[in-house]
C-alpha cells in the first residue's frame, strides 16, 4: 500500500465521496483521508452513526442500536491514524458480566469475567461440559486465526481470492452452522443456547449462521465487553471531531440519489434536492441490495442482480422499545438476554417462517447499570430488543405494534422487572418499517443480508464493484460482515483495494 499516491491538502488531492455514515462509513473516511483524499462524508440522518442513533428524552437517553464494544483496537487504530489517542476523548469501561443469560425458568447464567469464572458457571449447570467448553474456545481461537487475523481484511472480490481461502474455510468446517459446532463440543440443552448465540448479535440464525462466526467466543474473550462511558453516541461525537479535526467534509440530513457514471466511473453522486457532487470515487456505505435495486447508474443496474437480490435470505428485523424507569432495578445487569421457553422454534418462526410469534426471547440493555448519566437521579434507562421477522413477512407494524410492545412489558414484568408498569416514565419503539424508512434497508432488515456460508466472503456484496471504476462497498451488508467489528474491518478491507489511478 503507497501511502503516497494521493496528495493531501493539495489541488491534485483525489476527492472521495463516502455515503452513510454508519461506522463502516466513518472508518472509510478517516482511513481514506489518512491516505490523503478529500473526503466528503454523507448521510440522510441528522446525526452520524447510521443505526447507532442516540434518542434522549426527559434526561434519559437512549443509544437506539449496537451496546456491545468488542475489539476497541479497530477504533484505537482510527485515532492512531492521525498520531491521537482515543483514551484522550472517550473512557471504556470493561463489562462483568459481558451478559447474564437468564432462562424462562428462571436459571442464570453469568458469562463473563476470567474463563475460571465461565467454568464454575458451567459447572453448576453441567459439570461434565467443562472441558468441552475449553476445547470450544481453542476451536474458537483457531477460526478467530484465520477468520478475523487472516480474513477479516483481506478483499474477496475476486473468485481466485475465494478459491485460494476454501481448503482452510473447509478445515475450519465453515459449512457447518455455529449451534452445530457448540453442539459438538458441549452437550447440555441450556450451555448449547448459551454459547450460540452469538449470530442474533450479527442478524443471523445460530442454527444457519455459518460457524466463522464462533470466533465471536474468542474475540471477547481476548478485549473483553466493553461499554462507553456517556454512551454510544459519545463515541460517535469523538469520531466526528476528528474527522472535522481532518478536515473531512460532513453533510448530514442529506440522501443521495444516485451513483454517476462517467466512462464507465463512478464519477460522484446525485444528491436529492440537490444536483450532483463531483468525485473521483464513491464509497457506499448505504446497504448494497438497495444501492445495486434503486442507486446505480443508467445502464448498470442488472436484471441478474436484481433477481439475485430479491431471492437472498435477508437477516431478521428487529423491534427495539426504549423506555424510562422512576425507580432502579439494581438486580439487573448491564446486558441481560431473556432466552424463552422456546429456542430453535422460535428462531424457525423469526427467520424462516416469518411468522411473528406468541412468545419471545429478548435482550434487555441497562446502561444505567453503569452509567449514571443515562438516567435522572434513581431511575432507569432502558432498551429491550426482540428479533422479529423481516419485512419480507408482511405483517403491519402500524397494526400490531402497540399491541407487541404491550406483550414485552407483560413478560417482563412477570420476569425481570417487577412492578414495571407502575414505574415507566416513558416509552417508544422502533419497528422493522423504521429501519426501512430511516436507513433505506431492503426489507426492514436488522443488519442486511444474513451471515450464511453462502452470503460470505466472495459470496457477500463485493467491497469493490467490478464493471463501475472508483466503486466500493463498506458496512454490514459487504464482506466481511455486519456488527462493530465487522464493519470497522470493511473500512480496512477498502483500503486493501482501493485503486488510487482514477479518472
Ligand atoms: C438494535 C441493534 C443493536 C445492535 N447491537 C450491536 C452490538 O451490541 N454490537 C455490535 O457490534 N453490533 C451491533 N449491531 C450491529 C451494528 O450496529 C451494525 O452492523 C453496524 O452498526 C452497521 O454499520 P454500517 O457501517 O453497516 O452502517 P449503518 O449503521 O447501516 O449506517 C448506514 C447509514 O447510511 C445511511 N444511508 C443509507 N442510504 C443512504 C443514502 N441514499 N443517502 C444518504 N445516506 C444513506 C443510513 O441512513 C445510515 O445512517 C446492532 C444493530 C442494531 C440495529
Amino acid at each position: 500500500m503507497t501511502l503516497t499516491m494521493c496528495h493531501r491538502d493539495t489541488d491534485n488531492a483525489l476527492h472521495a465521496v463516502v455515503v452513510g455514515a454508519g461506522f463502516g462509513g466513518m472508518a472509510s473516511a478517516l482511513r481514506l483521508r489518512a491516505l490523503g483524499y478529500r473526503v466528503t462524508l454523507i448521510d440522510r440522518m441528522k446525526r452520524m452513526g447510521g443505526r447507532a442513533q442516540v434518542f434522549k428524552k426527559n434526561g434519559f437517553t437512549y443509544d437506539a442500536g449496537p451496546t456491545v464494544i468488542t475489539a476497541p483496537f479497530l477504533f484505537e487504530e482510527l485515532f492512531s491514524l492521525f498520531n491521537e489517542d482515543l483514551y484522550d476523548y472517550v473512557d471504556l469501561r470493561p463489562l462483568d458480566p459481558w451478559y447474564r443469560i437468564v432462562f424462562s425458568d428462571r436459571r442464570e447464567f453469568n458469562y463473563g469475567g476470567t474463563v475460571e469464572d465461565t467454568l464454575k458457571e458451567i459447572e453448576r449447570f453441567s459439570p461434565g461440559d467443562r472441558e468441552g467448553y475449553l476445547r470450544l474456545l481453542d476451536m474458537s481461537r483457531r477460526i478467530f486465526d484465520v477468520g478475523f487475523d487472516q480474513l477479516g481484511d483481506r478483499p474477496f472480490h475476486r473468485f481466485t481470492d475465494m478459491i485460494a481461502q476454501v481448503p482452510k474455510l473447509i478445515r475450519l468446517q465453515s459449512y457447518q452452522s455455529v449451534y452445530g459446532m457448540v453442539s459438538r463440543y458441549v452437550k447440555d440443552p441450556y450451555l448449547r443456547q448459551i454459547f450460540s448465540i452469538h449470530p442474533l448479535l450479527v442478524g443471523g440464525n445460530p442454527f444457519d449462521t455459518t460457524s466463522i462466526y464462533t470466533l465471536i467466543h474468542y474475540l471477547e474473550r481476548r478485549w473483553g465487553i466493553h461499554y462507553c462511558m456517556g454512551g454510544m453516541g459519545f463515541l460517535i461525537d469523538a469520531l466526528g471531531d476528528l474527522m472535522r479535526r481532518q478536515g473531512i467534509h460532513l453533510r448530514l440530513g442529506t440522501t443521495v440519489e444516485r451513483i454517476v457514471n462517467k466512462n464507465q466511473h463512478a464519477s460522484g453522486v446525485i444528491i436529492e434536492n440537490d444536483g450532483q457532487l463531483r468525485s473521483d470515487i464513491v464509497v457506499m456505505n448505504a446497504d448494497p441490495p438497495y444501492v445495486y435495486t434503486r442507486m446505480m447508474p443508467e445502464g448498470h443496474d442488472s436484471p441478474v442482480i436484481d433477481r439475485r437480490i430479491k431471492h437472498m435470505t435477508y437477516s431478521m428485523g428487529l423491534f427495539v422499545l426504549y423506555f424510562g424507569t422512576s425507580r432502579r432495578y439494581d438486580e439487573i445487569a448491564h446486558h441481560t438476554i431473556w432466552l424463552g421457553p422456546r429456542f430453535k422454534g422460535l428462531l424457525k418462526d423469526v427467520f424462516a417462517h416469518k411468522h411473528l410469534a406468541d412468545d419471545f426471547s429478548l435482550y434487555l440493555h441497562r446502561p444505567s447499570a453503569t452509567d449514571a448519566t443515562m438516567a435522572p437521579k434513581g431511575c432507569d434507562s432502558f432498551y429491550v430488543l426482540s428479533p422479529v421477522p423481516n419485512l419480507k413477512s408482511g405483517i403491519d407494524w402500524r397494526r400490531v405494534g402497540d399491541r407487541y410492545r404491550d406483550r414485552i412489558f407483560e413478560t417482563l414484568e412477570s420476569h425481570l422487572l417487577p412492578g414495571l408498569k407502575r414505574h415507566i416514565v416513558h416509552s417508544f419503539y422502533m419497528t422493522p418499517l423504521d429501519f426501512e424508512r430511516d436507513y433505506l434497508s431492503l426489507w426492514g432488515s436488522g443488519f442486511s443480508i444474513a451471515p450464511i456460508f453462502t452470503q460470505s466472503a466472495w459470496f457477500r456484496f463485493h467491497n469493490k464493484n467490478k464493471r463501475l471504476k472508483g466503486l466500493y462497498f463498506v458496512g454490514a451488508g459487504t464482506h466481511p460482515g455486519a456488527g462493530l467489528p465487522g464493519v470497522l474491518c470493511s473500512a480496512k478491507v477498502l483500503q486493501n483495494v482501493i485503486d488510487h489511478q482514477h479518472m
